[in-house]
């Protein structure tokens, strides 16, 4: 049975999604602010996310994903406004540098990345901020900002287990919040003002711009249905984030919002959340350019549970490194065995898949994990002494290939440069003209180029020398 941590009620519970027939799952989960690439921190997220869609997805659910771009806020405007460029213009590579790291980090992409500027969403937000002054929720300050009225939803404070009495103003308000009724009333509609520049759309308001949290209320609803399965993100988005979206949600539907919120724990550095703010973090492309890859990044961030803090090292870079050549030795060996076989058979001594059953317990990794390794152990003891049959050897490499659709942690595929693909060209000209003499000074080429050609009976391969 699935279960999963739920913010809202502090506990693991089974999982249902709401679809009558138990097949879809609508997932939401909080995207980047584009103002600067995307650190490893806010890839912990990410991943995290990544191992519950392909979990969903192994277990037979058909996972519909929405991810939010935020490309407009005080940061993407202060950005576009120092460069002296339209803030799309600011934005843009930041959103295809994302796009680049989620493939090397090999994130399944969201069925939808909609981003905040996108008309259809602005007047979605527009709506919904019009529906909730009309209900009495929200008001227009003094500032001509809109503000949600938290009093108005008296259980404003359960996401994040806030008591909403601590969260009125015990005595002198500070200067910059005399505008709002009370202090914790957050902004849905934020007024123009000289620093946005030429960042504003019209609204009922007047010129301006939406807030954060109402950005993620629209394109959830707008994009998924006014009730998600499951919502998600780092810690730091419970509160004021998420609460915030809960309230002003729930308040335009009158229905539940979301049944499951789950967060994961933040990736630290030196007992710090890493955070551009701080100035402890590295993006994905400080790591490449220091020679680790993708799959490395990956490892580390999917190998510790969601739920907590991970710290940040380099020697955790290089046990990921240690761990994946093991696998890989283990998928070599296995596949060098099971070349004769001629069908697939479990894997005697395996009893269950005791992989995705530690899945199921709250995405338990570290778990799932030990029993990946204990397997790659045991089943290189038993090809140690010879008693792994080749139809073993292939039923455990389809077994391999089904848990990692979840890891996706197989060898990087190199990419073949032109000049290589060339003399493989010559090289089957070559044999296809028995010309044997060329085709084995070719063959030598190539080696010379670090490339392994084999001729197999199902044709001639290519791999890179020791990959
Ligand atoms: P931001 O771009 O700051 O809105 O963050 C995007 C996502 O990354 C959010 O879900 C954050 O909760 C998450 N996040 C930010 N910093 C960290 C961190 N150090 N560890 C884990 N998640 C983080
Ligand atoms: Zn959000």
């Amino acid at each position: 049975m699935l279960q999963f941590h739920n913010t809202l009620t502090r506990s693991v519970e089974p999982f249902t999604p709401l679809d009558p027939d138990g097949k879809t799952v609508k997932l939401y989960t909080c995207g980047p602010t584009v103002y600067n690439h995307a650190h490893i921190g806010n890839f912990r997220a990410y991943l995290f996310e990544d191992l519950l869609q392909r979990h969903l997805e192994y277990r037979g659910y058909q996972v519909e994903r929405v991810m939010n771009l935020t490309d407009v806020d005080d940061k993407t405007i202060r950005g576009a406004r120092e460069k002296g460029v339209p803030l799309a213009d600011f934005t843009k590579p930041y959103k295809d540098a994302f796009f680049e790291d989620l493939q090397a980090l090999r994130i399944k992409p969201a069925d939808r990345f909609p981003s905040a500027t996108d008309p259809e969403h602005i007047a979605r937000m527009i709506a919904m901020i019009e529906k909730l002054v009309a209900d009495g929720h929200a008001y227009q300050a003094d500032d001509k900002s809109v503000y949600f009225r938290i009093a108005s939803f008296p259980s404003y404070g359960k996401l994040a287990h806030l008591n909403l009495e601590e969260l009125r103003p015990s005595g002198r308000v500070s200067s910059d919040e005399y505008e709002k009724e009370n202090i914790g009333d957050f902004a849905l509609w934020k007024a123009h003002d000289a620093q946005d520049g030429d960042v504003k759309w019209d609204s009922p308001w007047g010129p301006g711009r939406p807030g954060w949290h109402i950005e993620c209320s629209a394109m959830a609803t707008g994009l998924l249905g006014d009730r998600l399965d499951i919502h998600c993100g780092g810690v730091d988005n419970i509160f004021p984030h998420h609460e915030a979206e809960i309230a002003q949600t729930e308040c335009c539907t009158g229905q539940k919002f979301v049944n499951l919120w789950m967060h994961c724990a933040h990736l630290m550095v030196d007992g710090r959340k890493m955070a551009k703010s701080f100035g402890n973090f590295y993006t994905l492309r400080d790591l490449l350019d220091k020679g680790w890859t993708g799959r490395e990044v990956r490892y580390v961030l999917l190998s510790a549970h969601y739920r907590l803090p991970l710290n940040f090292t380099f020697e955790g870079l290089s046990g990921a490194r240690s761990a994946l050549q093991r696998l890989d030795e283990w998928q070599q060996r296995l596949t060098d065995l099971s070349s004769t076989a001629r069908k697939s058979e479990p894997y005697s001594a395996m009893a269950g898949d005791k992989f995705a059953a530690a899945l199921d317990e709250d995405l338990n990794i570290s778990a799932a994990l030990g029993v990946l390794f204990d397997l790659v152990r045991d089943t290189n003891r038993a090809m140690d002494q010879g008693e792994l049959s080749p139809e073993q050897a292939r039923g455990l490499l389809d077994y391999w290939q089904g848990i990692n659709s979840i890891l996706r942690l197989e060898p990087e595929v190199a990419a073949i440069p032109a000049e290589i693909t060339a003399l493989l060209d010559e090289r089957t000209a070559a044999r296809a003209a028995k010309d044997w003499a060329k085709s084995d000074t070719l063959r030598d080429e190539l080696l010379k180029h670090g490339w392994v050609v084999k001729d197999t009976k199902d044709g001639t391969k290519l791999t890179r020398v020791g990959g």
